[in-house]
């Protein structure tokens, strides 16, 4: 997955690393012959490097950063990123590419109804697939062309909303992160992760089940970022 560099720290040896948005460091030494990067060592030259993305392999293996939430700053950048990977999954499937915002709207809004009642077992991008193609299916219907469009909704036509997913992920604090990556993409039941981990499986599904909530949470955050953004005014939740 590509995280943008935030900043650099040295480690205990002087190396320079590349702070990444996740919070993930990672190395960017100056080591001639073998590699070359001279830019690493001047302060100019390590802003000029600020922005660009690089490959975290920490990220794609869910490895924890710390216990502690991701700050605001990279909180905003994942939602916005959650957008533009919505945008870009919905795009293709409209005939219209005027729908497509109104579509994200739609989508925000049954999100935002239907959170609560996302249960444990669920594949996230799966669940996310359905609504986004009802959600195109009631347009279509008062559209004067409907789109071509496949209904399938099995994982893998939600592959794309998975990447989408995985970002929101990301903002969950270490060790919850880790188990809802390993539940959610590698496929582990809690006794495997238990082993892999050196914890007790009890341990294994409660980090599984308090992460699946605050993905939630994250979810119902990002309809209310959103909403603000865009002027929205989310409908009242019914109280259950
Ligand atoms: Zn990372």
């Amino acid at each position: 997955m590509e995280r943008a560099i935030v900043g650099f720290d040295q480690d205990e040896l002087g190396d320079w690393r590349a702070i990444l948005a996740c919070g993930h460091r990672q190395h960017v030494r100056h080591n001639p012959p073998l590699v070359e990067r001279p830019w690493v060592l001047t302060e100019e030259g390590r802003s000029r490097f600020l922005g660009v993305a690089l490959e975290c392999k920490a990220c794609d293996e869910g490895e924890p950063v710390s216990d502690a939430m991701i700050t605001p700053d990279a909180l905003e950048a994942v939602y916005r990123q959650f957008h533009t990977d919505l945008v870009r999954f919905i795009r293709p499937r409209v005939a219209d590419p005027g729908m497509v915002e109104g579509i994200v709207q739609d989508v925000c809004f049954h999100i935002h109804a239907q959170a609560s009642d996302l249960d444990e077992s669920d594949h996230l991008a799966s669940w996310l697939s359905q609504i986004v193609h009802k959600v195109i299916d009631n347009r279509d219907r008062h559209a004067d062309q409907p789109a071509d469009l496949s209904t399938a909704d099995d994982r893998e036509a939600a592959a794309p909303l998975a990447e989408a997913v995985k970002g929101l992920v990301a903002c969950l604090p270490g060790s919850y992160r880790q188990a809802v990556v390993m539940a959610e993409y590698q496929g582990l039941r809690p006794p495997a992760m238990a082993e892999r981990l050196d914890i007790s499986p009890s341990e294994a599904e409660a980090r599984v089940r308090r992460g699946r909530e605050m993905l939630n949470e994250a979810l119902l955050d990002w309809c209310h970022f959103e909403a603000e953004r865009q002027g929205w005014v989310l409908p009242r939740r019914s109280a259950q």
